[in-house]
């Protein structure tokens, strides 16, 4: 769908983004997962469209870290710009009000890959991202400050993440928080519906899911998902050390890839809190 070398002009971008989502909307004859994705995305992109027609783009902003959830609802974002006719700009990344704004909020002890990740979509997708290297509420209050356009923010997250249970499309933040609306497209997303989007779309991914990282967090309170431990053979291990960090010839439990995982309630196994 996309390629990490050279980036695409912003406005086919979009447009390639879209016609490949529509494609995926159009296509019959496909699994029960399949269909069910398809009707998720449906339903993101009819809540996107309804941000975009209560607020103007200098109005809204999406928090972006990275993670598989939130490169989703980037991908449905950049979709639902094009089908309603916003990305008709020459150079929208020189262009801080039509590119696609963006916080994103570093933590204490970043995983490489993320970083580079996230350097890499800013690219790819002509991020106007703003980074903030402190606590989630100072972030936010500092985001506000440097950009007092933002109304409402887009956030990936979903149902079984913390706090997820009772969310609404769109919710104010709670008292005591910056104030802003919170929209919230992807909600009712399982993980497997999100694995099976990216991987059907052929969307490039944080290379620690490839690791059995399946949430991300910080380097000192994440790891590899237990649930995705296997003990492989001598073989496996040659041919997928490299990948899992493993030395050649030494069995020690390398993990599949988070694509693999099925239950939604496991997804944080390997995050300490
Ligand atoms: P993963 O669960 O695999 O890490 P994710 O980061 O997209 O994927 P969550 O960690 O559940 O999902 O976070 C939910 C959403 O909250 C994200 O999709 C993103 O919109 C927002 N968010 C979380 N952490 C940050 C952050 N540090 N900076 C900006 N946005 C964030």
């Amino acid at each position: 769908l996309v390629t990490t070398d050279t980036p695409l002009p912003f406005r086919e971008l979009c447009a390639r983004i879209h016609d490949r989502i529509a494609a995926f909307l159009d296509a019959k004859d496909v699994s029960d997962r399949v269909k069910s994705v398809q009707a998720q995305t449906r339903l993101s992109l009819d809540i996107i469209d309804r941000a975009l027609a209560q607020y103007s783009l200098p109005e809204l902003s999406l928090a972006y870290n990275g993670g598989k959830d939130c490169l989703v609802l980037l991908i449905l974002y950049l979709c639902a710009l094009h089908k309603r006719g916003l990305t008709n700009t020459s150079n929208p990344s020189s262009n801080i009000e039509t590119a696609v704004q963006c916080v994103y909020i570093q933590d204490a002890h970043p995983f490489s890959e993320v970083e580079e990740f996230v350097t890499q979509c800013i690219k790819t997708y002509s991020l106007a991202l703003l980074e903030y290297a402190k606590p989630m509420k100072a972030a936010f209050a500092d985001y506000l400050r440097d950009t007092p356009s933002v109304k409402a923010i887009l956030v990936g997250t979903r149902r079984t993440d913390p706090h997820g249970e009772y969310l609404k499309h769109f919710d104010p933040t709670d008292s005591g928080w910056p104030k802003f609306v919170r929209v919230h497209p992807v909600i009712d997303w399982h993980y497997v519906e999100i694995w099976t989007f990216i991987r059907h779309l052929n969307i490039p991914y944080c290379t620690l899911y490839d690791r059995g990282y399946t949430s991300l967090g910080g380097t000192t309170d994440t790891q590899p998902n237990p649930a995705l431990a296997r003990q492989p053979s001598s073989s496996q291990t040659t041919q997928l050390g490299a990948v899992n960090g493993a030395v050649n010839g030494t069995p020690k439990p390398i993990f599949r890839p988070a694509y693999e995982l099925e239950d939604d309630y496991e997804e944080r196994l390997g995050r300490d809190r």
